[in-house]
């Protein structure tokens, strides 16, 4: 085998979109969006979903639906982020719906969608206050408007994302302020809006929480499957794994030296002044992997004696005097992921995919 590896579990994959899918019909919520770009749709993955009940799967990037379509996935398919001009095309042609927020585009995208006799289901999105994607509410109900009015389209539903940029924590008030805006569109713009698309891993708090205001429809859940946690604290799902995924990386040096860089400190490889605690002599071993292929800051050694103390593109290095199982040489050291390193691992190129 070659490493680095990122190794895959369906099963557990599966096991935790059931999972979610069940809290979510706890809370009232009928429709669960799989959401993929984590792994950068990788098509194992995706069909653990599928198998765990999952009714749709989701991804921000048009190149990640389009190879889930060229390997035989024919489920719907969600577009997370607005597609632009030069992905309209590709755009309607691998997704049932797509997520968005300005007319103009849309209007490109159901120009695409008649030429190719298609009708395009849109969710107009919403921003709530995180102040990533989305029209502020008191716009929304004008853009609605003029999103119905194109040819092409329909307006299926609203939606919002919060907790990625802003860190806004969803909560039952801004729930019920998004279902305001729906009561407002439909009376301004005479539609129905049949999803309400609450949002993402964030919110799976107060699904635990059964705290959902009646009326919400969906949420893309991400995280939660992939990682078995919510996105607002990192708490654990209770009942889901942890450990859908490990990385791996082999070791290629071990010494004894001082935990202290020796000489006039100045810049490391990225810009930064690095400031280190002398904890005297330490055994150390460097691992074959990087910023390259992982997050350090969210990358977890399991072996609870292994700490990692820093990392250039290529060296990871881990202080292992107090492993629990010598490490040596040749080894193979494993980690855990959280959501930093599951992107990074999945899109580099020099790490090995490997389902189990
Ligand atoms: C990435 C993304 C999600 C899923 O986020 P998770 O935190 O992984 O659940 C949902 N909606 C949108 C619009 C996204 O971009």
């Amino acid at each position: 085998m070659k490493y680095p590896v990122l190794e895959i579990n369906p099963g557990k994959i599966r096991d935790n979109a059931a999972r979610v899918k069940e809290l979510l019909r706890q809370a009232g919520i009928p429709r669960l969006v799989g959401v993929a770009k984590g792994t950068c749709a990788h098509p194992a993955v995706v069909r653990a979903m599928l198998e765990g009940g999952v009714d749709a799967i989701g991804d921000s990037r048009v190149q990640n639906l389009e190879k889930l379509r060229q390997a035989g996935v024919s489920c719907e398919m969600v577009l997370l982020r607005a597609p632009g001009p030069s992905q309209v095309s590709k755009a309607v042609e691998v997704a049932d719906v797509s997520l968005g927020s300005d007319p103009g585009l849309f209007k490109l995208l159901g120009r695409e969608a008649e030429r190719k006799g298609k009708i395009h289901r849109v969710i107009l999105m919403v921003d709530m206050g995180d102040l990533r994607e989305g029209v502020w509410p008191d716009e929304a109900p004008e853009v609605a408007r003029k999103i119905r009015d194109i040819p092409g389209l329909v307006l299926w539903g609203i939606g919002t994302n919060m907790a990625c940029y802003g860190g806004v924590i969803p909560t039952r008030e801004k729930m019920k302020a998004l279902l305001e805006v729906k009561e407002k569109i439909e009376d301004a713009a005479g539609v129905p809006i049949e999803v309400i698309s609450g949002g993402n891993s964030a919110n799976m708090r107060m699904v635990l929480a059964k705290d959902v205001p009646e009326g919400i429809t969906e949420l893309r859940v991400g995280e939660s499957i992939l990682l078995g946690t919510e996105a607002v604290r990192r708490e654990e799902i209770p009942g889901c794994h942890r450990d859908a995924f490990k990385l791996k990386a082999e070791v290629i040096e071990v010494l004894s030296k001082p935990s202290k860089p020796v000489g006039e400190i100045g810049q490391d490889a990225f810009g930064r002044i690095p400031v280190y605690e002398d904890l005297g002599t330490r055994r150390r071993a460097i691992a074959a992997t990087g910023r390259q292929d992982v997050d350090p800051d969210s990358l977890y050694p399991i072996d609870p004696g292994i700490r990692i103390v820093g990392a250039s593109s290529d060296h990871l290095i881990l202080d292992v005097t107090e492993a629990e199982h010598p490490v040596e040489p040749g080894d193979v050291v494993q980690f855990l992921v959280q959501y930093g390193t599951l992107l990074r691992a999945s899109t580099s190129a020099y790490v090995e995919k490997v389902v189990v």
